[in-house]
């Protein structure tokens, strides 16, 4: 099975609802950041959310949600897309824990004083941030909170990562549901008694469960599915974006660079690809820097 997530209406229309497997993409995450496994669990979560909050959205919007408690893992930032594309990077991947009942302390390491900021760019020209405190530090709850509080939509979040004894990913997953108006009291009893019934969603997904049946799970079988949306760790970083990064720094800074005369090497946060710039690029790179503003 692949990544992937289902949106579906259930009862009636009254209620939204997204199941989500998301088990390779964050193996890929780990295997590009290295992340120990409480941060393995903690970034994997923070991904699996934005992947489902990504399909919320239409067109080339973009995402990007910061998560910062204060916690040794030092924050992490998650981008996404509607075409289900997530990629990201935490502060400190070196980061462990467990609980006293031996599960990852992922509360502990993202730590919970602080904000989680979703940042919607809507085509560039808009940007709108949103924030809400974090709650737990354990990510679902802070995102239920963060739905309810910041966008008044009561909401229900469930994220889930296993990690390996070798510390790979054995499975990661989960649901975003959100109740619209119109939703009757006796909807909400049967969605909160059988999310109560439920095994944790990283166990479902560990067990072949596909997130047509977490879903499925949730509603008891009364909803319909309206889309299907794959999903992967994709970065789509270029050395063009890099080199005007290297050119916004300024005419002053890069003739400090041509000066010493090494060449440059960036590496891309969110996929750790490396862009090697030679003191011939630099030097024409000059001619587009501006020069510092006197101010
Ligand atoms: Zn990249």
């Amino acid at each position: 099975m692949n990544d992937y997530l289902v949106k579906a209406y259930a009862f009636g229309g009254t209620v939204r609802l997204y199941g989500a497997r998301t088990t390779d993409l964050v193996e890929m995450a780990r295997t590009i950041h290295d992340t120990f496994p409480a941060a393995t669990a903690a970034f994997g979560r923070a991904l699996t959310a934005a992947a489902i909050m990504g399909a919320m959205y239409k067109g080339d919007q973009t995402l990007t949600i910061r998560i910062d408690g204060g916690g040794p893992i030092g924050g992490i930032v998650v981008t996404t897309n509607p075409q289900g594309e997530v990629r990201g990077y935490v502060g400190n991947p070196h980061v462990h824990g467990s609980t006293n009942d031996g599960k990852l302390a992922v509360g502990f390491v993202v730590g919970h004083n602080g904000f989680i900021h979703v940042t919607k760019d809507l085509n560039v020209k808009n940007i709108f941030t949103s924030s809400a405190e974090l709650q737990t530090g354990e990510i679902a709850e802070d995102f239920t909170y963060y739905f309810t509080m910041s966008e008044q939509i009561p909401s229900a979040v469930g994220l889930g990562v296993l990690v390996e004894n070798d510390n790979s990913v054995l499975a990661a997953g989960g649901f975003i549901l959100q109740v619209m108006p119109g939703a009757s009291a006796e909807v909400l009893d049967r969605i909160e008694t059988n999310i109560k019934a439920m095994r944790p969603v990283s166990e479902m997904i560990q067990s072949g469960f596909s997130p047509e049946q977490i879903v499925a799970e949730i509603t008891g079988g009364d909803h319909e599915i309206v889309e299907t949306i794959e999903l992967k760790y994709f970065c789509d970083c270029t050395r063009d974006r890099f080199s005007a990064g290297i050119v916004a720094l300024g005419k002053q800074e890069i003739e400090e660079m041509v000066a010493e005369g090494h060449p440059i090497e960036t590496v891309c946060h969110f996929c750790g690809k490396k862009h090697h710039f030679s003191v011939k690029d630099l030097q024409t790179m000059l001619a587009f820097a501006e020069k510092p503003r006197l101010s």
